[in-house]
């Protein structure tokens, strides 16, 4: 048995798509073969977006492909402990402080308001000089000090990365005034504590990894996990698998009867695995798949997709 350990984490703001189970899939097949353990965390912590019984449905649906994990669902939700921990670490230093600035007066004070696609960049101009010693969750938002360097990472699938925090986002949140960490605190500090040394999943989170790389290097975590970022399963418009492209849950086409080795089949093709949509078993998709023949670009789900999953 290997001492690596992977998580899938999924959002429960939604159903699972054919995209998510295409990453999915690559993560479980990855760590089956290398003998890997595989952490269940549901990330909840998104709590505007969460769906009801979500969580539950996917779950199921990961269960129906026969896609397993080790030991039991963790939820993030109910561990704040060890964030308020990181917190009052981050807090003792000096590199966080609370923030109770809106996103108007943050674009007010920006010069290039906007980061990377369209998102709030936090000028180091709003910083406070002087920051609280301490970390009291009263209710706001507080940010991360983010050090202006370049920071620079081998992907196991996308190669070398190299992104600037501080000039794509700024100071970033890393704890909400709901009263729950942001999502780059808590991951960091669940997969350190989780024991995750591997860290498999879609390529919109490439620039997070950065941010997570800098919490990482000042919350002094280990291990810090070796990163594969995949590309994302897009619609024929090339923007990102979403409602937009009409009902592509996994869920849908399990009504409608089609049955796991048919979905199974189109990830294959999707992947690299098989030439051509064909009923795959998730055995034969672990065995046969190989990061290396990955297709490099996104992968356009089609009608024909569509179609060949909606054949009886
Ligand atoms: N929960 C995140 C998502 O569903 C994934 C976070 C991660 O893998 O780091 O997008």
């Amino acid at each position: 048995m290997s001492s690596r350990v992977t998580r899938l984490a999924p959002s429960p703001t939604g159903a699972l798509h054919l995209g998510n189970l295409r990453t999915f899939l690559i993560n479980w097949a990855l760590a089956r073969r290398g003998g890997w353990r595989i952490i269940m965390r549901i990330e909840d912590l998104d709590s505007p977006r969460v769906k009801p019984g979500a969580a539950d449905e996917l779950l199921d649906t990961l269960r129906w492909v026969d896609l397993d994990w080790d030991g039991p669902v963790l939820v993030q939700s109910q561990e704040m402990e060890p964030c308020r921990e990181a917190m009052r670490s981050l807090a003792g230093r000096g590199l966080v402080y609370p923030c109770e600035l809106s996103r108007t007066e943050i674009e007010a004070a920006a010069s290039a308001p906007h980061g990377r696609e369209g998102e709030l960049r936090f000028p180091s101009s709003l910083r406070p000089a002087a920051r609280p010693g301490g970390f009291a969750d009263d209710r706001t938002n507080w940010r991360f000090v983010v050090p202006d360097r370049i920071v620079e990472f081998e992907d196991g699938f996308a190669g070398r990365i190299a992104r600037r925090p501080a000039i794509e986002c700024g100071d970033f949140v890393v704890w909400t005034k709901r009263g729950q960490a942001a999502y780059q605190l808590a991951v960091v500090v669940d997969d350190a504590r989780q024991g995750v040394t591997d860290v498999i999943r879609g390529d919109d989170l490439v620039d997070s990894a950065a941010r997570q790389i800098l919490l990482i290097e000042a919350l002094q975590l280990s291990p810090q996990p070796r990163y594969v970022h995949v590309p994302l399963v897009v619609g024929p418009d090339g923007r990102r698998l979403a409602k937009r492209h009409g009902d592509t849950r996994v869920a849908q086409y399990r009504a409608l009867g089609a049955a796991p080795e048919r979905l199974i089949g189109l990830m294959g093709f999707w992947s690299g695995v098989i030439p051509r949509r064909a009923l795959l078993s998730i055995s034969e998709f672990r065995d046969a798949f190989d990061l290396a023949t990955l297709p490099r670009g996104p992968i356009t789900f089609t009608s024909e997709d569509d179609q060949w999953l909606r054949q009886r």
